[in-house]
């Protein structure tokens, strides 16, 4: 990976271009050459300064000299044999692990790429493989947006959507976020359109609350999971922090001020969540505000819980579409793999070996 020497150096990626403008400058170089860097970096995608053609020798060398590139490793990449989905392990820093899933949709038409903010989550949802692993801090900017380069890279495809639904809780990495998710909207790199990239939170109320005083363009979804006031915290630890009225009143405003639909994920575990009398809140609850649900049923087996059968599924759905509330199933797909919903926690599949990938 990086040699000392190297960790000493700037690290350019990840940079907006403000920033870049701001450090050429510092480096006694003339300000356009910020976006010849930038274009280099993510519309080029250069991984060495040797690549950077469109500069002279002499800079790339004192490039070379006071900044870096770096470059997250995939260590693990795994192909489902049950769809289309693979997933990848990336060695973000030394002993630090993060998956991306590429997920592209049955007709061919959407490709997503599902990106991690953090390592590890210190939120512990009942119901999550991710909660279970030790925390083990934030991701930088630059990390969360080369997980979506080496992924594209990887399966040589451009994606079109991408999802903050990885490891991690975005809120709780707000700033790196939200500027990875800008970068990915610059319409002369990434090019993602704000309505092609989503962010996903288990109920940080300070966090959507920031989203949408900065009037965010992005999508964004909130992982609900239970409609009851009394028993959320049940199975999302961050309820007991941000209970189930404050989330409400705070989605409430989100589509108030920004005049959009906001997404409510619901996980739907049986014997939990699942009753007639669950499915009449959460129709109450979807009632009064602007919203849509993603219903995804589980996807591991925590505490007993089984995923739900068919039948089960067909019949909470029923009762929520029968009241005219806009509803989805979510497909789910990479199981295989433990790249579904809730199943990134650096495991491959079962009894596969690790293999070290282009090392
Ligand atoms: N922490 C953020 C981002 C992760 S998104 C959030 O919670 O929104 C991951 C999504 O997968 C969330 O909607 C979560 O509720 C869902 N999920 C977690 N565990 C799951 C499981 N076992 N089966 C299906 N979905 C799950």
């Amino acid at each position: 990976m990086h040699t000392g020497r190297d960790m000493k150096k700037t690290i350019v990626k990840g940079m907006n271009l403000a920033e870049l403008e701001e450090w050429v400058l510092q480096l006694g170089e003339k300000k356009f050459r910020a976006r010849q860097i930038y274009e280099g970096l993510y519309k080029h995608r250069y991984e060495t300064w040797q690549e950077f053609t469109n500069l002279s020798l002499a800079l790339r060398e004192k490039l070379q000299e006071y900044a870096s590139i770096p470059k997250i490793e995939v260590t693990r990449h795994l192909k489902s044999e049950l769809d289309a989905t693979q997933k990848f392990t990336f060695e973000v820093a030394e002993g630090k692990e993060v998956e991306a899933v590429w997920i592209p949709s049955a007709d061919g038409e959407r490709k997503t790429i599902c990106i991690s903010s953090q390592v590890g989550c210190t939120l512990a949802c009942a119901f999550c493989a991710t909660g279970k692993l030790d925390f083990q801090g934030n991701l930088k900017a630059w990390q969360i947006l080369d997980q979506v380069i080496q992924v594209e890279k990887l399966v040589g495809e451009s994606a079109s959507n991408i999802v903050f639904m990885g490891m991690g809780e975005p809120m709780h990495n707000y700033f790196a976020v939200l500027k990875t998710a800008h970068l990915l909207h610059d319409e002369d790199t990434f090019t993602f359109a704000a309505r092609k990239i989503t962010i996903s939170t288990a109920g940080d109320v300070k966090g959507i609350r920031r989203f949408v005083e900065n009037r965010e363009p992005f999508n964004f979804a909130i992982s609900l999971n239970h409609p009851d006031a009394n028993k959320r915290a049940d199975v999302m630890d961050i309820d007991k922090k941000y209970p189930l009225q404050e989330l409400l009143a705070a989605a409430k405003d989100f589509t108030k001020t920004l005049g959009r639909k906001v997404t409510f994920e619901y996980v739907m575990i049986p014997d939990v969540n699942m009753s007639q009398e669950d499915a009449a809140k959460l129709v109450k609850l979807a009632n009064s505000l602007n919203c849509k649900i993603n219903l995804i049923p589980l996807n591991t087996d925590f505490y007993g819980w089984e995923r739900p059968t068919e039948e089960q599924i067909a019949a909470f759905r029923q009762a929520i579409s029968k009241a005219k509330v806009p509803v989805m199933n979510r497909r789910s797909p990479g199981k295989d793999i433990n790249g579904a919903c809730g199943m990134l926690s650096l495991k491959g599949k079962p009894n596969t070996p690790r293999t070290n990938y282009a090392r």
